[in-house]
């Protein structure tokens, strides 16, 4: 068309009039991509504060060629951490996702970000948006009682808001930690929300009751038996398996103790009583009367009690053998000892005459006759011979520090035995320390000569 020639002049001003339309089409064109398709990247930072957490926003608005992006960063803070796991999961089920310690929400809308920008702006505005707590942020509630719900103040450009929502999992017959949270929408893209901690508790304490005497007495190295005790709490109930007794009675020193009791409910609720228990002096509780002595075939019984020593020996053809109701007691006691982790073995029994002959002779050739008659009997005049004295765990001076020497000390009466020659006694029983030696006497004769602190002369008032 630029060929068209009517006179050069006409032909010049037409190409240049061509030209500059040409001209301003494309700044026209290009003015029209710049100022109607503008690509923006505006970033907002803001702190929203209310009086249970804080979050820390950047929110991105990013507008390229029609396609609108925004992208919101939260950190959230909340003091209280019951608090902040409710709130993290109310935002991630408005469609935040976690990433490290921030919860980023990535939403793409077309040609809607303006409004959003003024929505955000007014957000920050506390004269656009009152949102309180009415009340305490953190109530404690006794459990059973109804919960008074104190609500929220909530308006937005000054006018009340109506719609607001709440969400509680309070249960106020169970002890715990509960979280009330109210939720208001600012605009339709825009969530405020507050929360209230309720703490259902507990705060009455348990109760325990004593069976039995508040005040107890018990006898010198008796064993202090529980009476018994029962624990009930308003809301465990019976928690009586949850007692802690502290008991630090030693009733081989007389005096007065306390035992205490303590208990602790699921709220933590603590009580404790006492108990008094004393024990009592030492009676000496030997045969009081002038003591019953028979001799029958040549054989001692004091008060029925068969007794040889130096000076109460046995007749040469006295072989009862081992008695069997004193072996089936050493038999329960050695089983006892093991519950415990202890070995007795048993190391020597009923001995013969004959037997108890050799062996002293033994003795006498090996350490002088003298020092023989301290740790061994002369023939007829030992305690083996009755079949009623055993020799267990080691027989050797080392034993007596052992926790097995310590134990028979403590446990043979029950057993039905006495440690025959006891410590610091040679000069009543003529033997050494023997804490492996154990005699029968039966439960309740040996039990009477344990807690009498005596040799079994003493007690028997032969001495
Ligand atoms: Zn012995």
């Amino acid at each position: 068309m630029f060929t068209i020639r009517i006179g050069n002049k006409k032909i010049k001003l037409l190409n240049w009039l061509i030209f500059l339309i040409f001209v301003f089409l494309i700044i026209y064109i290009v003015g029209l991509i710049f100022f109607m398709l503008p690509i923006f990247t505006k970033t907002y930072n803001y702190k929203l504060e209310k009086e249970n957490y804080v979050i820390n926003s950047k929110v991105t608005f990013k507008n390229v060629w029609f396609t609108c992006k925004e992208k919101q960063e939260y950190v959230i803070k909340a003091e209280d951490k019951d608090i902040y796991n409710v709130l993290e999961k109310d935002l991630i089920n408005d469609g935040f996702k976690k990433r490290k310690n921030k919860l980023i929400k990535i939403s793409k809308s077309l040609g809607t970000c303006k409004d959003d920008r003024i929505t955000y702006d007014k957000q920050h505005s506390s004269k656009y948006v009152l949102f309180k707590l009415n009340g305490k942020k953190e109530e404690n509630l006794i459990y059973g009682n109804n919960y008074v719900e104190n609500y929220v103040i909530a308006k937005i450009n000054n006018k009340k808001v109506k719609n607001i929502i709440i969400k509680s999992n309070l249960n106020e017959n169970k002890v715990g930690k509960y979280i009330i949270s109210y939720t208001i929408n600012i605009s339709p893209c825009y969530k405020q929300r507050l929360y209230r901690k309720v703490n259902v508790i507990d705060d009455e304490k348990p109760v325990i009751s004593l069976i039995g005497e508040k005040e107890m007495e018990i006898e010198y190295k008796d064993v202090y038996k529980e009476p018994g005790y029962s624990a009930t709490d308003n809301y465990d109930g019976n928690i009586t398996n949850k007692v802690n007794v502290k008991n630090k009675i030693n009733s081989k020193k007389p005096g007065t103790y306390e035992l205490v009791y303590s208990v602790k409910d699921s709220s933590s609720n603590n009580t404790s009583i006492k108990r008094i228990v004393k024990v009592k002096e030492k009676e000496i509780k030997t045969i009081k009367e002038k003591p019953q002595i028979k001799i029958k075939d040549g054989i001692t019984y004091v008060n029925g009690v068969l007794l040889v020593n130096k000076t109460h020996c046995l007749p040469k053809d006295y072989d009862p053998k081992v008695n069997k109701t004193a072996l089936k007691a050493l038999k329960n006691m050695q089983s006892a000892s093991k519950v415990v982790g202890l070995n007795l073995p048993l190391i020597s029994g009923y001995r013969s005459y004959k037997t108890q002959n050799e062996l002293y002779k033994k003795y006498v050739k090996k350490d002088g006759e003298e020092k023989a008659n301290t740790y061994s009997a002369k023939p007829g005049c030992s305690e083996h011979q009755t079949g009623l004295a055993f020799d267990i765990g080691k027989v050797d001076s080392s034993f007596a520090n052992t926790n097995e020497a310590k134990w028979i000390m403590e446990n043979a009466h029950l057993y039905g035995f006495i440690v025959r020659y006891p410590k610091d006694k040679t000069n009543v029983t003529g033997y050494i320390y023997e804490p492996w030696h154990v005699r029968y006497l039966g439960v309740d004769i040996a039990t009477k000569v344990w807690k009498s602190d005596l040799t079994l002369e003493e007690y028997l008032g032969i001495n």
